[in-house]
């Protein structure tokens, strides 16, 4: 079988050892680069004679994009990441293949999750950069245990499940709400406002879809407890960016978490500390004491890149040649 061409768009160095060694296992020749995907450098998988596109979490896989990639001999869209809210699945239907990889290292986000609890709760990012200017001070640092406090678990797939054990690992009380509960889990399901009532931390894990754009917004925010703690490293877009800054200026919200964010796809995973911020939402997040932000790096983890690369080479391969 002659090796199956591949356009790997928005590939970042940390992707090229994993995919180069799994892509000579499985017969694939890859074309690594820079640009994102999107409706004008779709043309560029034509120009390199591709079967396959390999895609990450930013790429925009809409039906433009889609259209172009059919059009110029694309059989396969290859994620390389779990979530599917970038692609048009009903317009990618009956016109070109779609593989991801679901569940590569749900300890990988979930432990993500933990540490960005732990740091918030424990002031951790303030204490990091008070020693590193010598100021020894620990006034303000007051932190607060998690033992025997209440967290809600938002979405208990994969990774909120694996969320949910380590919080039970700290002592805590879990409480989880999920569309689709699952009848085998030993989770304490409740509805989703009970859950806002009584939470002192709240973490999201469910996906963005239409029906959880926004899920936490002005309202909901309204019904968290006083104090609340906020995770999200599921997707930007299930948090109403202006109701949480709102939320967190009027103490309601007592600190935010975020490896992901609404508006992130022009700035996340790039070095924008020579620009000028454009994004003012995000400028004035990151003004605010107890906010912290990482630049969707969850899943960043030797075990999980190495996971990732494997699944997406061979999901390839056998898209190709089913018998592999
Ligand atoms: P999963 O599919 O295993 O679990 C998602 C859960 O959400 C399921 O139990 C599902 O029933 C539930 N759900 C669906 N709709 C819901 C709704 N309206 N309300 C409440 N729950 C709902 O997915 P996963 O592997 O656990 O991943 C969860 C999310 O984490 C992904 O969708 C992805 O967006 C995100 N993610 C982020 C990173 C990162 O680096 N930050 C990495 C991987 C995944």
């Amino acid at each position: 079988m002659q090796p199956i061409q591949t356009v790997c768009f928005d590939t970042k160095p940390y992707d090229l050892p994993g995919l180069t060694r799994y892509a000579e296992v499985c017969g694939i020749s890859f074309r690594f680069l820079e640009a994102k995907l999107n409706a004008q450098t779709a043309a560029l998988a034509e120009e390199c004679g591709a079967q396959a596109v390999c895609i990450f979490v930013n790429d925009v896989a809409d039906a433009a994009a889609i259209d172009r990639l059919t059009a110029g001999g694309v059989k396969l869209l290859a994620l390389r990441c779990a979530g599917t809210n970038n692609v048009d699945l009903a317009h990618a239907e009956g016109k070109i293949g779609i593989i991801r990889v679901p569940g590569y290292s749900p300890h990988a986000v979930a432990e993500h999750a933990m540490a960005m609890l732990l740091s918030a709760a424990r002031h951790l990012h303030k204490a990091y950069a008070r020693t590193r200017d010598f100021n020894f001070s620990i006034r303000g640092l007051t932190g607060m245990e998690l033992y025997e406090k209440t967290v809600g678990v938002v979405g208990t797939g994969r990774i909120g499940s694996v969320f949910a054990s380590l919080c039970k690992g700290f002592g805590m009380r879990v409480l989880a709400y999920d569309k689709f509960p699952d009848p085998a889990s030993d989770l304490d399901y409740v509805a989703l406002d009970d859950l806002l009532r009584e939470s002192d931390v709240v973490s999201l894990h469910c996906p963005l879809t239409e029906d959880t754009r926004h899920l936490i917004d002005r309202d909901r925010i309204a019904e968290m407890k006083d104090g609340v703690i906020l995770l999200n490293t599921s997707r930007g877009g299930l948090v109403d960016t202006s109701a949480l800054i709102d939320g967190i200026k009027s103490h309601k919200i007592g600190a935010a978490c975020m490896d992901v964010y609404e508006e992130e796809a022009d700035v996340f995973f790039e070095d924008r500390s020579e620009d000028i911020l454009q994004d003012d939402r995000l400028a004035r997040l990151l003004t605010l004491p107890n906010v912290l932000v990482t630049s969707h790096q969850a899943f960043l983890t030797r075990e999980a890149l190495d996971t990732i690369a494997r699944e997406t080479c061979y999901g390839i391969r056998r898209y190709f040649d089913p018998t592999a």
